[in-house]
């Protein structure tokens, strides 16, 4: 079984991992006493969902793992307890996590899990991948970029790449040496993919390439970025006029601007990208010439469905970090968790998440089989998004005034869910896609 590869590689990975570091979470402690519960069996599982488990992040429930991902599952959680939340406070002052994370993360076999074996990958399954962004969320720390970098911008290369693309940087970004981002947003054009202005000129094989690009994920770091850019002015429309570029660190004429101040992410290097006659060899095309745009809408689902999931396992993280917080915190002689009004608060917030939990894990078995459509991959995104924040909302005020302290976990988790609805198109624009499929294309 593929995935039985990803999970020997980490194993064998977390052999060289070193001691425990820094205190951890409240939840994250819990975390660590979970047991795995009963296997799967084919067509019969026996596996608990999320609303009947002891926590919501549990090791070894909903139907949709096996116990291979179980395994899995226990070496990633192990990883980011130890490779990535003592440093986190650090990187957050730093806006940058290091590169040395990058490449622990690529030797424990945690980037690109899906690349297929012909690519020098290990072919892990969608599920497996699920796993790594599911374990960052239930760790709290928003600081690396994992997530864009395996599972949005290497399957542009993988699906779309020349072989020479593939076998020069594939193995550098499985390997965390090589870091990717992808640049479509533009000052002047977000929502309105069609509205952008980068643009690349024809000059005999090269291509000379200007323009700018903002709030790039990834991007100060970054060594490789994929960049949307306009290719024909004159296209009937601008959808039929774009092209995806492969754009070097270090190319002359690439400048990165500074680490944009967020209110949230806080390691996260997102940054400006600019671009002045940056001279291109006809190598740099991604894919077909004039087909960005339709490469853009391929893979944006998988986007989406990522934001959802990742959404949902925040939900799951906040609330299982605010029940140990009322079950310790008096008021009035008891603890907060004995109010009746705090009680049914946090069965209301349950049922949410459950709910939520229960339709983004259909959704993602539906992409394992590659059965989503874009507009139910919009719905998971918009409602676990808002599910998230409204959790968040709720959560922080569940923890009084120590929940708008930096120094509790529910305070980072309340700022870094506020861009969920705005990035990989917002809600808004969501709502837009899902509409066309109920009232007809406008
Ligand atoms: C932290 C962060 C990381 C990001 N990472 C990346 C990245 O790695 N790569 C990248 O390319 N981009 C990235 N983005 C950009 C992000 O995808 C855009 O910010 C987003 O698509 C919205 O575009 P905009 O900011 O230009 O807003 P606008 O498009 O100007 O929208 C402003 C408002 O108008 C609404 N609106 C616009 N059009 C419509 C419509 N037709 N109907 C209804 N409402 C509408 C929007 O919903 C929004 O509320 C990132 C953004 C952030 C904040």
């Amino acid at each position: 079984m593929l995935v039985r590869g990803v999970v020997k590689r980490c194993l064998l990975g977390l052999r060289h991992v070193s001691g425990r570091g820094q205190v951890l979470s409240a939840a994250a402690a819990r975390l660590q006493h979970t047991q795995p519960e009963q296997s799967a069996q084919p067509g019969h599982s026996t596996r608990r969902e999320t609303s009947s488990a002891k926590t919501l992040m549990d090791i070894g429930t909903r139907r949709i793992f096996n116990e291979d991902h179980d395994m899995f599952r226990e070496s990633v959680r192990r990883f980011f307890q130890e490779e990535v939340v003592p440093h986190h406070k650090e990187w957050e002052k730093a806006g940058q996590v290091s590169r040395e994370v990058w490449e622990k993360a690529g030797e424990q076999g945690l980037l690109g899990v899906m690349v297929p074996e012909e690519h020098g990958g290990i072919g892990g399954d969608l599920l497996s991948t699920v796993v790594t962004w599911e374990e960052q969320m239930y760790s709290n720390c928003s600081g690396p970029g994992f997530a864009l970098h395996s599972d949005i911008v290497m399957p542009y290369l993988v699906n779309y790449g020349s072989k020479k693309q593939i076998d020069r940087f594939i193995p550098q970004m499985m390997a965390g040496k090589c870091i990717g981002a992808i640049a479509m947003t533009e000052p002047g054009a977000g929502s309105d993919l069609q509205g952008v202005r980068t643009y690349a000129k024809k000059d005999g094989s090269d291509w000379i390439l200007n323009g700018n690009k903002v709030f790039i994920t990834n991007g100060w770091m970054s060594d490789l970025v994929v960049v949307v850019t306009v290719t024909n002015r004159e296209a009937k429309t601008a959808a039929h006029g774009i092209s995806l570029f492969l754009v070097e660190n270090g190319m002359k004429g690439f400048q990165k601007g500074r680490k944009l101040e967020k209110i949230g992410l806080k390691a996260q290097d997102t940054a400006e990208l600019f671009f002045e006659d940056v001279r291109l060899p006809a190598d740099a095309l991604l894919g077909e010439l004039n087909k960005g745009f339709y490469y853009l809408m391929n893979e944006l689902p998988q986007e989406r469905l990522m934001i959802a999931d990742m959404a949902v396992s925040s939900a799951e993280f906040m609330f299982e970090e605010t029940r140990n917080y009322v079950l310790q915190r008096k008021a009035f002689g008891k603890t907060v968790a004995h109010l009746q009004t705090v009680q049914h608060k946090l069965a209301e917030l349950k049922t949410e998440i459950c709910v939520g939990r229960s339709f983004v894990d259909n959704c993602l078995q539906l992409h394992a089989e590659k059965r989503l459509d874009p507009a139910t991959a919009s719905m998971a995104k918009f409602w676990g998004s808002d599910l998230q924040n409204r959790v968040a909302n709720q959560c922080l005020q569940l923890h009084g005034g120590w929940g708008y302290m930096w120094e509790y976990p529910i305070a980072k988790a309340f700022v870094d869910s506020r861009v969920q609805p705005i990035y990989g198109g917002t809600n808004e624009i969501m709502k837009e896609l899902i509409a066309r499929t109920i009232v007809g294309q406008k």
